[in-house]
């Protein structure tokens, strides 16, 4: 027997205040967990923090610099199940049309096909923009219009100050079973079409029977190391699974920002290169 855990998190960079809104999330997932199904857990844990409009995935999530909202979400288990949805707009909750996604014989949906494909499975057209959203779009079009900010400016690439908010889960159950959700409306500065790594198995998540990856932080970095498929592959080959987290986020490249939370059958990590909100259930 494992023992049943949940670890959600905020985002990277996501200030540690924010934790309430995880802990919130965790304790709903879990009384799930005790159910037995991690997948389900991971996915009310996504739903919840996809409501809570600080953080940035469903309503709350960051604009494309042409205002619109598209969203990337993922699910996937330990028996090597796997949905995502990519640029998807016009919802409440992404991580339902990714849950959708991985009962399909698809394992990414991208676009107008996500959004089509989420009408025809019921979910209803909601709009995720808020005010905080709205505004922060805003600030980030007069810094590109002044000339004060240019894409080929450090400052583009982190997203100036805004670039914090995507939440995930992972869970473990008694029989030793896990999964991982991710959800996110991405980074501050992106074109429309952007498509970050959170939605991408084995970069933004993974999850095998040795345990669950989630990862946060700056989604094309992410993308080229492929973080979370190289924490599984460090743990089948015997590694701690701390020791692997923290080599991970000790050697992401420096000025960019990664958060990890991950359980191994035994064993379970949450910690970024900065702040990051999370939280941890039942708590040791
Ligand atoms: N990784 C996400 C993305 O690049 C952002 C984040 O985790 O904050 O879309």
């Amino acid at each position: 027997m494992a023992t049943p855990l949940i670890l959600t998190h905020g985002g990277a960079g996501a200030p540690d205040e924010w934790s309430d809104g995880c802990q919130v999330a965790a304790a709903a997932a879990s009384a799930v967990l005790k159910a037995g199904d991690p997948l389900a857990a991971v996915v009310t844990a996504a739903r919840i923090l996809e409501d809570d409009e600080r953080f940035n995935a469903g309503t709350g999530s960051r604009l494309r610099l042409d205002g619109s909202c598209q969203m990337d979400a993922s699910v996937m288990d330990s028996e090597g199940r796997y949905g995502a949805v990519a640029a998807i707009h016009g919802l409440r909750h992404p991580i339902d049309a990714a849950r959708l996604v991985l009962d399909s014989p698809h394992s990414i949906l991208a676009g107008s096909g996500a959004t089509e494909f989420a009408r025809a499975k019921g979910l209803p057209p909601e709009s995720c923009v808020t005010a905080a959203a709205l505004s922060k779009l805003a600030k980030s079009q007069a810094a590109l219009r002044s000339g004060e900010l240019r894409p080929t400016d450090g400052a583009w690439q982190q997203g100036m100050e805004e670039f914090k908010g995507t939440i995930g889960a992972v869970a473990r159950s008694a029989d030793g079973r896990f999964a991982v959700s991710c959800s996110t409306g991405g980074t501050s500065l992106m074109l429309p079409g952007r498509v970050g790594d959170s939605p991408i198995i084995g970069a933004g998540v993974f999850c095998g029977p040795l345990g669950a990856i989630c990862c946060t932080g700056h989604g094309e970095q992410i993308l080229a190391r492929l973080v979370a498929h190289r924490v599984y592959l460090a743990l089948e080959a015997g590694a701690a699974l701390a020791e692997v987290c923290q080599a991970e986020i000790d050697a992401f490249p420096a000025d960019f920002s990664l958060g990890i939370i991950a359980l191994s059958k035994d064993q379970d990590w949450a910690g970024a290169t900065g702040s990051m909100a999370r939280s941890r259930d039942p708590d040791a």
